[in-house]
């Protein structure tokens, strides 16, 4: 957060400044284009607030063409591109760099299609996350894939980063609820993979683009799945007295065969956080507190519920209550989805991203306590707990370069520890600016040089997104290789 290492600016591109934003507008219209300082202000920087820098320009396609015509000039001329949807990316993945244009498709918003007997939907992927759902829900429908920021996030970023939410557990992130996608290549061309079917012959290039963060191309249109919604859902509070026996219960309660919709975690400062801000009814006096949420017909509710108590009672919770009306089942989630938010009114958070094999649970969160405690830090945990996806809130001063430090630090160090337990640098946020030097712990180097190389047929100049996702000294190394 405090000092992030990016390469010079061009300072040719950055000379011919004036001539580049004329020809832009000589592309896509002068409405499209937003020059002026204040202008892009607003997209100096992404959710990761501390990392910030100001692009040449910004445009705001209105379709598929336009976007072609402008990669194709920026390709041209050397400029690079990043592209951008609500710029909610926590991980400095949406940073422009100062001699790039930023490409935002928030314009493209459009649903084209929606097919039920198909279960599939065709939209422009500026389209808010909650927005597919909204469009299909008079025909109880659903999109799954729900990030707390489901409110503002466009598909666009949730496809690079692969996105989860709560709800992922049962019906899988992104990848798993998209069928194909349109993406413009860096010089201008259009490419279409997939599509509306189970599965394409040859190699899985949705597979590689989901996640791609923003690097392979700009996507602007995708077909989803959408699914149909169930009869019911109920959510169910559980609250322990220790984070380990919480933790122990999430795992047996998954190794059981069960899989309900989501299994949430929130430690006792995010209890106090959340309950102040949403009034959920969370209990106050335990340690961790467990959402699980099941859904289905009212019998299989009550069966699964009752097989989950059973499964956490040698956990002794201290708490166990259901849900009893839709009211209540939505300020349950209104607090746990508003987290992030209720912690920010408190302190300045670093949020952490990684995933970890559940067994690990109760040990790597005693650790993350351990480390927070050794830098003087203090730590809320709030995360999908049934995919092992954690997200550790480092409370921290922003204002004071000391604590600064000591919180890059200890993420790091959790971030690490991720790692050495079996785990993985990153679960939903991607890697982005802020997790790209510590990729190195993940792969090795050769690892590195083939990711680096499928990069390279996409994007050969790396004008695409750059300075994200792998160590500035690897991207060297490619050179060197070649
Ligand atoms: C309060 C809060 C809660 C959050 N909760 C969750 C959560 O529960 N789960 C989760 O997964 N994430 C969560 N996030 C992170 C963030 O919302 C997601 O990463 C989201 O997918 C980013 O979408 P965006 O439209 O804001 O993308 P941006 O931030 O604008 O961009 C994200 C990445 O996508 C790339 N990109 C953008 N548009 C395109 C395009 N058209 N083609 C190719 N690449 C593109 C960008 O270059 C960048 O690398 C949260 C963020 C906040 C602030």
């Amino acid at each position: 957060m405090s000092s992030i290492l990016l390469p010079e600016p061009n300072p040719e591109i950055i000379a011919r400044r004036d001539a580049i934003i004329a020809d832009l507008i000589s592309i896509v219209g002068a409405e499209a284009v937003v020059s002026d300082e204040d202008g892009r202000r607003a997209f100096e920087t992404d959710g990761l607030t501390a990392y910030r820098k100001m692009p040449l320009a910004v445009v705001l396609p209105q379709s598929t063409e336009e976007v072609s015509a402008v990669l194709r000039y920026c390709h041209r001329n050397g400029i690079k591109v990043v592209a951008r949807g609500a710029g909610t990316s926590l991980c400095g993945g949406a940073l422009p760099a100062e001699d790039s244009i930023v490409v935002g498709v928030s314009k493209m918003n459009k649903v084209l299609e929606i097919d039920y007997e198909n279960r599939v939907a065709v939209v422009q992927t500026g389209i808010t996350n909650l927005a597919i759902s909204n469009a299909v829900s008079k025909e109880c429908f659903f999109y799954a894939p729900d990030p707390s920021s489901q409110l503002a996030c466009t598909l666009a970023g949730n496809l690079a980063m692969n996105s989860g939410g709560a709800h992922c557990l049962k019906y899988g992130v992104t990848t798993n609820n998209v069928l194909g996608l349109k993406m413009v290549l860096i010089d201008g061309e259009i490419v279409e993979i997939g599509g509306p079917y189970l599965d394409s012959p040859g190699y899985d290039l949705l597979g590689l683009i989901i996640g791609s963060e923003g690097q392979f191309g700009i996507v602007t249109e995708a077909t989803v799945r959408i699914l149909r919604a169930a009869e019911q859902a109920r959510p169910m509070l559980m609250g322990f007295e220790s984070t380990e026996a919480a933790g122990a219960c999430v795992s047996a309660i998954i190794g059981s065969g069960i899989i309900p919709v989501a299994i949430e975690y929130m430690d006792k400062p995010a209890i106090e956080v959340c309950e102040a801000f949403a009034k959920a009814g969370y209990p106050l006096d335990v340690e961790a507190l467990l959402i699980v949420e099941v859904e289905g017909s009212n019998e299989e509710i009550e069966d699964l519920l009752a097989r989950i108590v059973k499964i956490a009672e040698p956990f002794k919770p201290r708490t166990v209550k259901v849900s009893s009306s839709p009211a209540e089942s939505a300020k349950i989630w209104k607090g746990r989805k508003s987290a992030f938010g209720a912690i920010g009114r408190i302190s300045e958070y670093y949020c952490m991203d990684g995933t970890i094999p559940l067994k690990q649970l109760p040990h790597v969160l005693t650790r993350i306590s351990e480390i927070c405690g050794s830098h003087g830090l203090k730590v809320a945990n709030i995360f999908h707990a049934g995919d092992g996806n954690l997200h550790p809130l480092i409370l921290y001063n922003a204002n004071d370069p000391v604590e600064v430090e000591k919180a890059e630090k200890a993420g790091a160090e959790i971030l690490k520890l991720c790692v050495e337990v079996g785990g993985c640098l990153t679960g939903e946020h991607g890697v982005g600016i802020e997790k790209r030097d510590l990729m190195r712990h993940q792969f090795s180097e050769t690892d590195l040089l083939v990711q680096m190389r499928i990069k390279s047929v996409f994007d050969p100049e790396w004008l695409l997104n750059p300075a994200k996702v792998f160590p500035l000294a690897e991207r060297i190394m490619l050179d060197k290789a070649a």
